[in-house]
Protein backbone atom coordinates (compact mmCIF):
# COMPACT_ATOMS: atom_id res chain seq x y z
CA UNK A 1 0.00 0.00 0.00
CA UNK A 2 2.39 2.44 1.14
CA UNK A 3 4.95 2.68 -1.96
CA UNK A 4 1.71 2.80 -4.37
CA UNK A 5 0.64 6.29 -2.85
CA UNK A 6 4.08 8.14 -3.89
CA UNK A 7 3.99 11.19 -5.47
CA UNK A 8 6.54 13.16 -7.70
CA UNK A 9 5.55 16.59 -6.40
CA UNK A 10 2.35 17.34 -3.43
CA UNK A 11 -0.46 17.73 -5.61
CA UNK A 12 0.66 13.78 -7.00
CA UNK A 13 1.53 12.53 -3.62
CA UNK A 14 -2.33 13.79 -2.51
CA UNK A 15 -4.22 12.51 -5.57
CA UNK A 16 -2.54 8.88 -5.52
CA UNK A 17 -3.40 8.74 -1.33
CA UNK A 18 -6.96 9.73 -2.62
CA UNK A 19 -6.74 7.20 -5.76
CA UNK A 20 -6.11 4.44 -3.45
CA UNK A 21 -8.99 5.03 -0.70
CA UNK A 22 -6.51 6.56 1.78
CA UNK A 23 -8.16 9.90 1.86
CA UNK A 24 -11.64 9.58 1.90
CA UNK A 25 -12.81 13.28 1.87
CA UNK A 26 -12.23 16.53 0.25
CA UNK A 27 -11.71 18.41 3.43
CA UNK A 28 -9.03 16.03 4.51
CA UNK A 29 -7.74 16.44 0.53
CA UNK A 30 -8.18 20.26 0.81
CA UNK A 31 -6.10 20.52 4.19
CA UNK A 32 -3.36 18.29 3.41
CA UNK A 33 -2.68 20.12 0.21
CA UNK A 34 -1.99 23.04 1.97
CA UNK A 35 0.72 21.53 3.57
CA UNK A 36 4.12 20.66 1.49
CA UNK A 37 5.89 17.86 2.80
CA UNK A 38 9.22 19.25 1.84
CA UNK A 39 8.93 21.91 4.81
CA UNK A 40 8.63 19.03 7.20
CA UNK A 41 11.56 16.32 6.13
CA UNK A 42 15.28 16.54 6.31
CA UNK A 43 15.56 14.98 2.23
CA UNK A 44 13.89 17.12 0.12
CA UNK A 45 14.59 14.72 -2.49
CA UNK A 46 12.31 11.67 -0.61
CA UNK A 47 9.51 14.37 0.83
CA UNK A 48 6.47 12.65 -1.71
CA UNK A 49 7.86 8.91 -0.84
CA UNK A 50 4.79 7.74 1.24
CA UNK A 51 7.59 5.98 3.80
CA UNK A 52 8.15 7.72 7.04
CA UNK A 53 11.58 9.15 6.88
CA UNK A 54 14.13 9.76 9.98
CA UNK A 55 14.08 13.34 11.39
CA UNK A 56 16.95 12.92 14.16
CA UNK A 57 16.90 11.61 17.70
CA UNK A 58 15.39 8.50 17.25
CA UNK A 59 11.93 9.65 15.40
CA UNK A 60 10.49 9.43 12.14
CA UNK A 61 7.89 11.88 10.32
CA UNK A 62 5.35 9.24 9.72
CA UNK A 63 4.65 8.41 6.32
CA UNK A 64 1.78 10.27 4.10
CA UNK A 65 -0.38 7.49 4.47
CA UNK A 66 -0.49 6.96 8.12
CA UNK A 67 -1.36 11.12 8.70
CA UNK A 68 -3.88 10.44 6.00
CA UNK A 69 -5.66 7.63 8.12
CA UNK A 70 -5.08 9.45 11.09
CA UNK A 71 -6.97 12.16 9.72
CA UNK A 72 -10.14 10.17 8.11
CA UNK A 73 -10.19 8.80 11.42
CA UNK A 74 -10.41 11.70 12.88
CA UNK A 75 -12.65 14.09 11.11
CA UNK A 76 -15.82 13.41 12.45
CA UNK A 77 -15.21 15.17 15.36
CA UNK A 78 -12.48 17.83 13.97
CA UNK A 79 -14.25 21.25 13.59
CA UNK A 80 -13.86 24.73 12.79
CA UNK A 81 -12.44 26.62 16.13
CA UNK A 82 -11.80 23.00 17.90
CA UNK A 83 -9.12 22.08 20.14
CA UNK A 84 -6.72 19.60 19.24
CA UNK A 85 -3.46 17.31 20.94
CA UNK A 86 -0.92 15.73 18.75
CA UNK A 87 1.58 14.02 20.82
CA UNK A 88 4.55 13.24 19.76
CA UNK A 89 4.59 15.70 17.20
CA UNK A 90 7.86 15.52 16.01
CA UNK A 91 8.48 17.36 12.66
CA UNK A 92 5.40 19.78 12.99
CA UNK A 93 3.50 18.04 10.04
CA UNK A 94 0.31 16.90 10.87
CA UNK A 95 0.05 19.83 13.37
CA UNK A 96 0.17 22.21 10.55
CA UNK A 97 -2.76 19.94 8.83
CA UNK A 98 -4.56 19.76 11.93
CA UNK A 99 -4.55 23.67 11.90
CA UNK A 100 -6.19 24.22 8.86
CA UNK A 101 -8.84 22.10 9.98
CA UNK A 102 -10.05 24.26 13.11
CA UNK A 103 -8.62 27.85 11.86
CA UNK A 104 -9.85 29.17 8.74
CA UNK A 105 -8.58 32.14 7.17
CA UNK A 106 -11.55 33.84 7.58
CA UNK A 107 -11.18 34.33 11.04
CA UNK A 108 -12.01 31.31 12.95
CA UNK A 109 -9.78 30.25 15.43
CA UNK A 110 -9.06 26.97 16.56
CA UNK A 111 -6.36 25.60 18.83
CA UNK A 112 -3.47 22.90 18.02
CA UNK A 113 -1.18 21.86 20.79
CA UNK A 114 1.49 19.56 19.53
CA UNK A 115 3.93 18.33 22.40
CA UNK A 116 7.40 16.32 22.24
CA UNK A 117 9.65 15.41 24.43
CA UNK A 118 12.98 16.09 22.37
CA UNK A 119 13.83 20.01 22.82
CA UNK A 120 15.66 19.84 19.32
CA UNK A 121 12.53 18.06 17.92
CA UNK A 122 10.28 21.19 19.37
CA UNK A 123 12.75 23.74 17.95
CA UNK A 124 12.92 21.90 14.27
CA UNK A 125 8.79 21.27 14.34
CA UNK A 126 8.82 25.58 14.48
CA UNK A 127 11.18 26.28 12.63
CA UNK A 128 9.59 23.61 9.93
CA UNK A 129 6.21 25.54 10.76
CA UNK A 130 7.31 29.14 10.17
CA UNK A 131 9.01 28.37 7.02
CA UNK A 132 5.36 26.74 5.64
CA UNK A 133 3.93 30.27 6.81
CA UNK A 134 2.57 29.60 9.81
CA UNK A 135 4.33 32.10 11.99
CA UNK A 136 1.48 34.16 12.80
CA UNK A 137 -0.81 31.18 14.04
CA UNK A 138 2.19 30.37 16.14
CA UNK A 139 2.95 34.15 17.33
CA UNK A 140 -0.64 34.31 18.27
CA UNK A 141 -1.18 30.80 20.15
CA UNK A 142 -3.73 29.13 17.49
CA UNK A 143 -0.41 26.59 17.15
CA UNK A 144 1.74 26.19 20.64
CA UNK A 145 4.46 23.26 20.56
CA UNK A 146 5.35 22.45 23.95
CA UNK A 147 8.23 20.48 25.31
CA UNK A 148 7.22 17.95 27.60
CA UNK A 149 5.83 14.15 28.71
CA UNK A 150 3.46 13.45 26.11
CA UNK A 151 1.95 10.63 28.30
CA UNK A 152 0.77 13.04 30.86
CA UNK A 153 -1.16 15.42 27.82
CA UNK A 154 -1.00 19.13 28.47
CA UNK A 155 -4.19 19.68 30.82
CA UNK A 156 -3.91 23.42 31.03
CA UNK A 157 -5.21 23.98 27.02
CA UNK A 158 -8.04 20.82 27.67
CA UNK A 159 -10.23 19.04 27.68
CA UNK A 160 -9.70 18.19 23.13
CA UNK A 161 -11.96 17.35 20.76
CA UNK A 162 -8.75 14.98 19.01
CA UNK A 163 -6.02 13.69 20.59
CA UNK A 164 -3.70 12.13 17.69
CA UNK A 165 -0.69 10.48 19.05
CA UNK A 166 2.15 9.72 16.85
CA UNK A 167 4.11 7.00 19.06
CA UNK A 168 3.21 3.99 20.35
CA UNK A 169 2.46 3.73 23.90
CA UNK A 170 2.75 0.20 26.41
CA UNK A 171 -0.44 0.71 27.35
CA UNK A 172 -3.56 3.78 27.37
CA UNK A 173 -2.53 6.86 28.83
CA UNK A 174 -4.85 7.71 31.53
CA UNK A 175 -4.49 11.66 31.59
CA UNK A 176 -5.02 11.28 27.41
CA UNK A 177 -8.52 10.14 27.85
CA UNK A 178 -9.15 12.23 30.78
CA UNK A 179 -8.07 15.57 28.99
CA UNK A 180 -10.64 14.14 25.84
CA UNK A 181 -13.52 16.79 25.32
CA UNK A 182 -17.32 14.61 25.72
CA UNK A 183 -17.44 14.01 22.82
CA UNK A 184 -14.30 13.68 21.53
CA UNK A 185 -12.12 11.08 19.68
CA UNK A 186 -8.21 9.79 20.01
CA UNK A 187 -6.42 7.69 17.60
CA UNK A 188 -3.16 5.70 19.48
CA UNK A 189 -0.84 3.32 18.58
CA UNK A 190 -0.47 0.81 21.41
CA UNK A 191 1.55 -1.78 22.04
CA UNK A 192 4.77 -3.13 22.12
CA UNK A 193 5.88 -6.10 20.10
CA UNK A 194 2.64 -5.76 18.40
CA UNK A 195 0.68 -2.59 18.23
CA UNK A 196 -2.34 -1.70 16.62
CA UNK A 197 -4.04 1.71 16.48
CA UNK A 198 -6.73 2.07 19.06
CA UNK A 199 -9.72 4.31 18.71
CA UNK A 200 -10.89 5.68 21.88
CA UNK A 201 -14.11 7.61 21.78
CA UNK A 202 -16.15 9.51 24.42
CA UNK A 203 -19.48 10.27 24.30
CA UNK A 204 -21.36 13.40 25.56
CA UNK A 205 -21.96 11.31 28.51
CA UNK A 206 -18.29 10.60 29.26
CA UNK A 207 -18.60 7.25 28.30
CA UNK A 208 -15.52 5.38 26.47
CA UNK A 209 -15.24 3.02 24.15
CA UNK A 210 -11.98 1.67 22.58
CA UNK A 211 -12.15 -0.15 18.72
CA UNK A 212 -8.96 -1.86 17.56
CA UNK A 213 -8.94 -0.50 14.14
CA UNK A 214 -5.14 -2.08 12.60
CA UNK A 215 -1.95 -3.57 13.42
CA UNK A 216 1.15 -1.20 13.18
CA UNK A 217 4.63 -0.30 13.75
CA UNK A 218 5.38 3.14 15.35
CA UNK A 219 8.60 4.72 17.34
CA UNK A 220 7.62 3.75 20.86
CA UNK A 221 6.25 6.71 23.29
CA UNK A 222 9.38 6.51 25.72
CA UNK A 223 10.80 7.81 29.08
CA UNK A 224 13.22 10.74 27.55
CA UNK A 225 16.63 9.52 27.21
CA UNK A 226 19.26 12.57 27.88
CA UNK A 227 21.81 10.69 25.57
CA UNK A 228 19.34 10.99 22.62
CA UNK A 229 21.31 12.32 19.76
CA UNK A 230 20.87 13.17 16.35
N1 LIG B 1 4.02 12.44 14.40
C1 LIG B 1 5.34 13.00 14.21
C2 LIG B 1 6.50 12.23 14.83
C3 LIG B 1 6.37 10.76 14.99
S1 LIG B 1 7.81 9.99 15.72
C4 LIG B 1 5.61 13.23 12.75
O1 LIG B 1 4.97 12.59 11.91
O2 LIG B 1 6.48 14.03 12.44
C5 LIG B 1 7.29 9.94 17.41
C6 LIG B 1 7.60 11.17 18.19
O3 LIG B 1 7.19 10.93 19.53
C7 LIG B 1 9.07 11.56 18.25
O4 LIG B 1 9.21 12.88 17.83
C8 LIG B 1 9.44 11.39 19.74
O5 LIG B 1 10.38 12.35 20.18
C9 LIG B 1 8.09 11.59 20.39
N2 LIG B 1 7.95 10.98 21.74
C10 LIG B 1 8.31 9.74 22.15
N3 LIG B 1 8.01 9.59 23.47
C11 LIG B 1 7.45 10.77 23.89
C12 LIG B 1 6.94 11.23 25.13
N4 LIG B 1 6.94 10.46 26.25
N5 LIG B 1 6.45 12.48 25.18
C13 LIG B 1 6.44 13.29 24.10
N6 LIG B 1 6.91 12.90 22.89
C14 LIG B 1 7.41 11.66 22.78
Amino acid sequence: MAWKCTGSNSAELIANLAKHGIIQSETVATAMAKVDRANYVRDKAEAYVDAPQYIGYDATISAPHMHAHALQYLLPHIRLGGRVLDVGSGSGYLAAVLHHLVSSPSGTAGKVVGIDHIPELVQFSVDNLRNDGLGSALDDGRIVMIEGDGRKGWVQEGPYDVIHVGAAAPTLPEPLVEQLASPGRMFIPVGTDIQSILQVDKDEKGNVTKTKLFGVMYVPLTDRNPKTTF
